[in-house]
């Protein structure tokens, strides 16, 4: 038996894995005892990867060749990689000079590894000169970026896992720890188990396994977060629970801020989030007076019309309390995907460049052009996700090539986002399983290795840079991702005017890594003093500079943060409403979530019928008193509807949720969960009624919230 060392694909907690095979087959898997983001444990999903690649899953589930329809309505044949890039690189070029760089569109995924996602951005801004590079990190972590940059000045979570052992007061709000990141909450489990005087506060609209674990839960109002925190803000100044040295010292913009929450009184506040003046009054002294306070948080406030607002707003509190750069102390975003980080840093998103840059500035656009070696990289900000298949619906791009994400089913309001996948004149999607919904618009299907058969690098929620190995070899024709791009990249050279002598010279993922460490040198997260060799030692944290020994643990320790004045920015951001409030029409507040046992669209845990014990079948939650006051009963089939469309599925009475609110699990595709559109055509899942409104800083969408009926079906 042979045991190769990786990581888990699914969340950004990155847990090290052990995977065993044999006679290149995957055979089990277990915790990697050394890797220090886990120390072996693995949760329900991670200990039971092995079991998702056996070869009997793999028969059912994989693409395994390169597939092509010449016309919608034949079904697609086989054919070899050569035909298939061939047409695919014919196919981008005459679009690209028909109609320009813009009319192509490439939306690709926080599962990548950070190599596959250097080269698609390379692809996108170096080659082709479009930024209409997008990713499903769209939907999982911009409100974060944007809320970091606003605030402390870059991207770059300050904190790491072991805060969890020095904070004397974690702070978990919009983020379901114990099912999203389960061995994270662990740690928090064992940290409050050893120091029971660790104060856990809670806030969510639901009552969530998470809240077992809390001293204090606040069950908000979705959408009020931004007001929780100004009221909490409000609290600390009048109390004299604020640091006015560390203000003075270490930031800018407090007297704005301060003429901002001013008026977020605790009544008004109590009664905008819906909860008690005394429980705000004993999470404001607890953040603020506790020695060490960290925040935990992910999509509650990211997946929001107001997601950097809340992130910022947040941010704020940590600032004004000197809760920042100490042992146990800051503010700390959830990564949801395994490598979302790894895609920020190589700036594969609509509106960055290359090593945390900013396509705004032009010297960071010259850098990364002599970086690459090209005449310029394009100044005109890309399509982000919303957008691009709002422009792919509209007719403007006309040839997108989707990796490693299913839209067709997480993109919120599917109407869209179909009517884009049909009316785009190319459609290209590479992928590791035929059995994603996006599949079935694919006029061209790439199939691409996954877990256990790749090779390159991942960074996990605290920053820290894992190598991710191949166990056994890619099956039938599967390609890595990396290695697809760079042989399309090869050909499509070829087809348009040329820009530099070869952009795709890799033969290695190992060669387009040292690309991006040499494109990080004096950012902020130079990655110079790393090489795969000392990753195969151990996992490391970014900054990690030529000449340093380690990475940082922690970050603005010194007080100094990365903006022109050295200074950490107040954000006196507004509290704003909910993009689509309940009204009398629709009087529920529906948000969306995790369950424990399954990941994403279920294309790999879907295959495991033991994954579906802890909840066998798409429900949606409400109060029982709703139910009772609707007259019905539990299982029997609602209608749950919005205003882009409709889906059918039994209700649940739930206390976790307060009344008029209602949750739907995110997980659900087209073969549980049917529904229709408000125009009548055939969508599946949650996203069939979630609204694509989103936050107009990240553009990130408000998947948390959405206004519905729920009527008998
Ligand atoms: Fe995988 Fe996340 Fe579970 Fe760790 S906590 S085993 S990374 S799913």
């Amino acid at each position: 038996m042979k045991e190769t060392k990786s990581t888990c694909p699914y969340c950004g907690v990155g847990c090290g894995v052990v995977i065993q095979s044999e006679g290149g087959q995957i055979t089990g898997v277990r915790g990697d005892p050394d890797h220090p983001a886990n120390f072996g444990r693995l949760c329900t999903k991670g200990s039971t990867l092995h079991l998702t690649a056996s070869a009997e899953v793999t028969r059912q589930t994989r693409l395994l060749h390169p597939m092509l329809r010449e016309r919608r309505d034949e079904k697609p044949l086989r054919v070899d990689w050569h035909v298939a890039l061939e047409v695919a690189a014919d196919r981008f070029a005459q679009t690209i000079r028909a109609h320009g760089p813009d009319s192509v569109g490439f939306y690709i995924s926080g599962q990548l590894l950070t190599e596959d996602y250097y080269v698609f951005n390379k692809l996108a801004k170096g080659l082709i000169g479009t930024n209409n590079v997008d990713t499903n990190s769209r939907l999982c972590m911009s409100s974060a970026v944007a809320g970091y940059k606003l605030t402390l000045g870059a991207d770059a979570p300050p904190s790491c896992y072991d805060d969890v052992n020095h904070a004397g007061c974690i702070f978990i709000v919009g983020s379901n720890t114990a099912f999203a990141h389960p061995i994270l909450f662990r740690r928090i489990e064992d940290a409050k188990a050893a120091r029971p005087d660790l104060k856990v506060i809670f806030c969510d609209p639901r009552r969530t396994d998470t809240a077992e674990l809390a001293d204090l839960y606040l069950p908000v109002q979705p959408g009020t977060d931004v007001m929780l925190f100004h009221g909490l803000l409000h609290i600390m100044l009048w109390e004299g629970w604020t640091k006015p040295d560390y203000i003075a010292n270490h930031t800018s913009g407090f007297e704005a801020l301060k003429a901002v929450v001013r008026d977020c009184t605790p009544d008004l506040v109590a009664q905008t989030c819906g909860i008690r003046k005394e429980d705000l009054f004993t999470a404001a002294q607890w953040f603020a007076t506790s020695p060490a306070t960290l925040s935990l948080y992910c999509q509650g406030l990211n997946q929001s019309s107001s997601g950097t607002a809340k992130n910022a707003a947040l941010v704020n509190l940590h600032l004004a309390t000197a809760q920042i750069g100490r042992a146990g102390a800051g503010p700390f975003s959830l990564t949801g995907q395994p490598n979302a980080m790894g895609g920020r840093e190589v700036g594969g998103l609509a509106n960055l460049l290359s090593a945390h840059r900013d396509l705004a500035d032009p010297r960071h656009r010259a850098e990364v052009a002599a970086l690459w070696g090209v005449p310029a990289v394009p100044e005109k900000p890309g399509k982000t996700a919303v957008e691009m298949f709002q422009a792919a619906a509209d007719g403007e791009i006309k040839a997108l090539w989707i990796a490693c994400t299913n839209p067709a089913q997480s993109m919120p309001d599917q109407k869209v986002v179909r009517r884009a996948l049909e009316r785009a004149e190319f459609v290209v999607v590479q992928e590791a399983f035929a059995t994603t919904s996006t599949c079935d618009y694919a006029d061209l299907l790439l199939p691409a290795t996954t877990w256990g058969e790749k090779e390159g690098t991942v960074t996990n929620s605290e920053r820290r840079i894992s190598r991710v190995r191949a166990a056994v070899p890619a099956p039938g024709s599967t390609r890595h991702d990396w290695d697809i791009v760079v042989d399309f990249g090869r050909r499509l050279e070829k087809r348009l005017p040329p820009r530099a002598a070869s952009l795709f010279p890799y033969t290695t993922p190992e060669a387009i890594w040292r690309e991006h460490r040499e494109s990080t040198r004096g950012r902020d997260l130079d990655i110079t003093g790393l090489s795969y060799a000392l990753l195969e030692q151990s996992p490391q944290q970014w900054p990690f500079p030529a000449g340093a020994t380690e990475g940082r643990a922690r970050l603005y320790a010194d007080g100094v943060f990365p903006t022109p004045d050295g200074k950490a920015r107040f954000a006196a951001v507004t509290y704003q409403p909910l993009a689509e409030p309940r009204e009398s029409r629709y009087p529920f507040s529906l948000t969306t979530g995790r369950l424990r046992d399954q990941w994403h669209g279920m294309s790999r845990t879907g295959t495991l019928g033991r994954l579906f014990g802890h909840v066998p079948e798409p429900v949606v939650q409400m109060h029982p008193q709703d139910l009772a006051r609707r007259g019905l009963k539990e299982g029997e089939l609602v209608h749950v509807t919005s205003k882009r469309g409709s889906i059918v599925l039994p209700a649940q009475a739930s206390t976790e949720l307060g009344p008029s609110q209602a949750f739907i699990a995110m997980h659900w595709g087209s073969e549980y969960l049917g529904g229709l559109s408000s125009t009548g055509e055939p969508l599946a899942g949650v996203n069939a009624i979630t609204t694509s409104a989103y936050c107009p800083t990240s553009k990130q969408p408000e998947l948390k919230h959405a206004a519905v009926k729920i009527l008998k079906a």
